[in-house]
């Protein structure tokens, strides 16, 4: 248990890098250490940068990147910085996840900070790049999808590893809309990592560049689309988006989150573990041993 002061320590610790250079934010996930997993904190301080962001006259585009070897390994599962037991400044309108009976207490805080953000982020009304490299893993490619545009140098990779889990994929079900269902399916039911130039072959990754020109590819797409009206921007990214759900994206998701549930829920009764009993470290070693790392 966190004593008082600790806990205050705690939540001003920042997990989010942010920077303005010629209209454009560059919004970083600050947690190389930890291959940028994320933690609740994560993730209310990165809806206040892209607040920041879009409330700043002087942005028009974002970027989504994240520091060091990986842009991010998924949700944190078991680092020293995990903080489900913490008090989280509630953004959206669902309640206080803690000490909440039987299902309730995975469900409001998935609700809340996985599906919720997620699609708060995707309407934003500025346009996102996400600069991926190394690991795009579970939740970080939620983050990724979120983005209008995906730039992934040559060394990155994608992976829903969950099924392992006993989940039928992340929180945010949009895999059959970022992959054609076929691939979708061999994503989900193998869990394999497809490497940037496969994602890229089938549409998921926008561009795929040398690691030492990813950066330098993102800023000039940023720069030039910065250059469109505002809020022609806006309603480019609405109409995407408008698109997507007239061919279900919104209700697919809705419906899928529920079957997730589903299977945290006969995880608890079954195993008395919401992921089946797989942690952080059960699943890294049976992705490296997938992965040939041994
Ligand atoms: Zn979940």
């Amino acid at each position: 248990m966190s004593t008082a002061p600790e806990a205050a320590a705690d939540q001003a610790k920042q997990f989010i890098s942010y920077e303005v250079r010629d209209a454009v934010a560059w919004v970083m996930l600050d947690r190389a250490e930890y291959a940028n997993t994320q933690n609740y904190r994560l993730l209310n301080q990165l809806d206040d940068a892209f607040k920041r962001a879009v409330d700043d006259p002087a942005v028009s585009v974002i970027v989504l990147g994240g520091k060091g070897k990986h842009f991010s390994a998924g949700h944190d599962l078991g680092t020293p910085e995990k903080d489900r037991h913490l008090e989280r400044e509630r953004k959206l309108l669902w309640y206080d996840h803690r000490d909440l009976p039987g299902a309730e207490s995975q469900y409001v805080l998935e609700q809340d900070v996985y599906l919720g953000f997620c699609r708060r982020w995707q309407e934003l009304p500025k346009p996102m790049i996400a600069m991926v490299q190394g690991a795009c893993v579970a939740g970080g490619l939620m983050l990724a999808w979120v983005c209008d545009m995906i730039v992934a140098s040559e060394d990155a990779f994608f992976q829903d590893p969950v099924v392992r889990m006993g989940v039928p994929g992340v929180e945010y079900f949009a895999h059959a809309f970022e992959l054609p269902p076929r691939i979708a399916r061999e994503f989900l039911l193998l869990g394999e990592r497809m490497p940037a130039a496969r994602a890229h072959h089938f549409g998921m990754v926008n561009r795929l560049v040398a690691r030492d020109q990813l950066e330098a590819e993102v800023e000039k797409i940023a720069v030039e689309m910065a250059q469109r009206p505002r809020f022609g921007v806006a309603l480019t990214k609405q109409s995407i988006n408008f698109v997507e759900d007239l061919r279900g994206k919104r209700q697919a998701m809705d419906g899928v989150f529920h079957m997730h549930h589903l299977a945290h829920a006969h995880n608890q009764l079954t195993t008395g573990s919401l992921a089946a009993g797989m942690g952080a470290k059960e699943m890294a070693s049976a992705n490296k041993a997938q992965a040939g790392e041994g």
